[in-house]
């Protein structure tokens, strides 16, 4: 905390005095937690993820559709004991799993809560892959399925909408360590493994299909998914080509890469789910996610 180097970003703030460029201190930036019923269906299974998002980016895309929490320095800080108990509550609520959304820049705050109570149920790791093999290693003995998001191949493409060129050479590393994890699928519900996800954006076809190479010959035991619910949020408004939703010719022609890849084990989102409705609502009059 003193001189953070816990992420690629490596921007040395001292988190004792001040927040970092990932607009994070010393303490756990807790948003909002729920049962979110919309994630992979492995994911969600029955009675949804217990998912908790948290405040704060590392990574900052343009059109982060919860632009609110990665952008603002929001969430309320809670202890790593408080954490434990938000675990605690949504297991008694039936989550399927716990869901940690983005919480790459509080790995030493986790590992501290899984000390205090390690859950009973899976524990997901929902993340931009834009992470050190060091921060994953000493995650793994606690993380049972990792649900990176590779988001982009082209360096040019990278750097456009996030500053950082260097993203395919670190979440390419990040996803090959996470992707190896052996799965444990039964009746329909992922209990351990790891899905790779890759959201098709506006004029990034290209770039899809080289993400769909890339993760075809890594041969890993890991599932690919393939995600079409682009919708415009955040920042988008200062690109042109990301003011729309992806058309059926972009969707069709990755889907149709992605069926001839070899690739076996995948899900294939419909482009229907280019919806705001299944955006979680973050505001404080709902206490659900939707
Ligand atoms: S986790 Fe945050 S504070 Fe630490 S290096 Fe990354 S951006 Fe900087």
């Amino acid at each position: 905390m003193g001189k953070c180097g816990l992420c690629p970003v490596r921007c040395g703030a001292d988190r004792t005095r001040q927040a970092g460029a990932c607009g994070a201190g010393a303490d756990i930036l807790l948003v909002k937690y729920g049962l979110h019923p919309y994630e992979e269906p492995c994911i969600s299974y029955k009675n949804g993820s217990g998912t908790v998002f948290f405040g704060g980016c590392a990574l900052r895309c343009a059109f982060c559709q919860n632009y609110e929490l990665s952008r603002a320095r929001c969430g309320r800080e809670v202890s790593a004991k408080e954490l434990a108990a938000v675990f605690c509550e949504l297991e008694e609520r039936g989550a399927e799993n716990i869901n940690l959304v983005t919480a790459s820049h509080f790995v030493p705050q986790l590992l501290e809560t899984f000390r205090i109570r390690r859950p009973k149920i899976p524990v997901v790791y929902n993340t931009h892959a834009y992470e050190t093999l060091p921060a994953l290693r000493a995650l793994d003995p606690y993380i049972d399925v990792w649900l990176p998001d590779l988001k982009f191949f082209a360096p040019a493409l990278s750097a456009r909408y996030t500053g950082r060129a260097d993203y395919f050479a670190v979440a390419s590393r990040a996803v090959a360590f996470m992707a190896e994890r052996k799965p444990d699928l039964r009746e329909g519900k992922m209990y351990a493994g790891c899905i790779v996800r890759h959201l098709i954006l506006p004029l990034g076809t290209g770039d899809s299909l080289r993400i769909i190479d890339w993760f075809a010959q890594l041969h890993s035991p890991a599932t690919f998914s393939l995600m079409a619910q682009y919708t415009p949020c955040g920042d988008a408004e200062r690109f042109p080509e990301l003011r729309r939703p992806i058309t059926a010719r972009e969707y069709e022609r990755v889907r149709a890469h992605l069926e001839q890849s070899g690739i076996e084990r995948a899900f294939v989102q419909e482009r229907a789910a280019a919806d705001g409705k299944f955006i979680p609502d973050f505001s404080e009059k709902n206490d659900a996610l939707f």
